[in-house]
């Protein structure tokens, strides 16, 4: 039996280019959070976003999500706008505020928030609220960048400021810029599974040195300037250790190394599959999109291929290959059955199709050609 083949697994560089900037860590006992694998970890994010923006990074991207919708204003009885189709990392913080998410549906070429139906909760939450969400939350969901021209179009008519959820786009663009830079604020995430890993952490992504200074005061328990502990708000406990930030740093070397292999295998998936009727790949909708492809994901026509997306799991699992379902919108989830919802059934029908298939740093060529040969060989056809 072949080994097991994974979706997304960590993958540290051959150089150790990590155990580096840890072992610094250690040897200069500097193993809290703050310190220099912390600044400098920031510095290269900055510079590879471009430049332009300021970057906090922090113990989730979870925490990102949370600390950028304070800065964002979100307080008790707000309401925020969110895709459905997403992990639950995207709206848990806003429920963490007191505020209730209001989900909106996906469109079908990027699969991210819908600017059309955008509008529409927009303008129905202003009618029957008398108030305007507080903040939108659009994903780039598995590395495709949401149309953001269009979102940021709307979000500019309403005057409602937008937390971009970058977690799994990094390195993703847009016509030409990079996720996580077209937001008022923005969130990645260094999750263990995501395109670099710090073993777990993230980053917040905001416009000036003050916003990323009013996140650091969020970020470390709201200490005031008092030779004592003085608290005048709620804070968190929420910075990134020096030690895991030695790990990002190493991790920034390899980069790009890493979304390049990402990109490879979607390439890899995109010729097989070409000739085969009944799946299809997701792809960059036009030259506007330039996604990371963190995970490479196809819709099965069950119609035409003779077996669901739950079969194929389950088939492939006996062949030791790690797939799975697309998420579960939030709309559909039990926690958030009674949240206000727009939507018109796009992300429902593509969580009941899609499948996300192994295309981490670990995954080679052979890996791919044994998956999709096991994929021909479930659809009793030949490839
Ligand atoms: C991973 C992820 C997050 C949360 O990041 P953590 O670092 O795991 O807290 C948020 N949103 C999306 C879309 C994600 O995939």
């Amino acid at each position: 039996m072949n080994n097991r083949i994974y979706l997304s697994l960590a993958h540290m560089s051959e150089q150790g280019y990590e155990q580096k900037y840890v072992k610094e860590a250690f040897d200069t006992n500097w193993v809290v959070p703050l310190g220099p694998n912390v600044t400098a970890f920031e510095e290269l994010l900055k510079s590879y976003l471009g430049g332009e923006k300021e970057v906090v990074v922090l113990s989730a991207g979870t925490a990102a999500i949370h600390l950028g919708l304070i800065l964002l204003g979100v307080q008790p009885g707000d309401e925020v706008i969110c895709q459905s189709f997403t992990f639950c990392a995207s709206a848990n913080p806003i429920t963490y505020l007191g505020a209730t998410p209001v989900f909106v549906d996906s469109e079908s070429d990027t699969w991210n928030i819908s600017p059309v139906l955008l509008e529409k909760a927009i303008v129905d939450r202003i009618a029957k609220t008398g108030k305007k969400p507080k903040a939108i939350i659009p994903v780039h969901l598995y590395g495709m960048p949401a149309k953001m021209d269009e979102i940021i179009a709307v979000a500019d008519k309403y005057q409602i400021p937008i937390l971009e959820d970058a977690a799994e786009a990094l390195g993703s663009c847009y016509k030409g810029a990079y996720c996580g830079t077209l937001g008022k604020v923005a969130a990645l995430s260094f999750n263990g599974n995501k395109m670099i890993t710090t073993s777990g952490g993230g980053a917040l992504i905001c416009s000036s040195e003050e916003r990323k200074r009013e996140a650091m005061f969020y970020a470390t328990q709201a200490r005031e300037n008092f030779p004592y502990y003085q608290h005048e708000k709620i804070g968190y406990n929420y910075r990134m250790s020096n030690v895991c930030a030695g790990i990002g740093r190493g991790q920034m070397e390899v980069l790009e190394e890493h979304i390049a292999h990402h990109k490879h295998i979607h390439q890899l998936y995109q010729k097989a599959f070409e000739s085969v009727d009944g799946i299809s790949l997701q792809v960059n909708p036009n030259h506007d999109f330039d996604s990371n492809f963190w995970l490479s994901t196809i819709l099965i026509d069950e119609n035409k291929t003779g077996v669901n997306y739950e079969t194929l799991r389950v088939e492939l699992d006996k062949r030791n290959i790690e797939t799975r379902p697309l998420w579960k919108p939030l709309h559909l989830q039990p926690i958030f059955s009674s949240a206000p919802a727009y939507v018109d059934g796009t992300s429902e029908r593509l969580f009941h199709q899609g499948l996300c298939l192994p295309s981490g740093p670990c995954v080679s060529d052979e890996d791919v050609n044994f998956i999709v040969d096991s994929i021909a060989e479930i659809m009793g056809v030949r490839s």
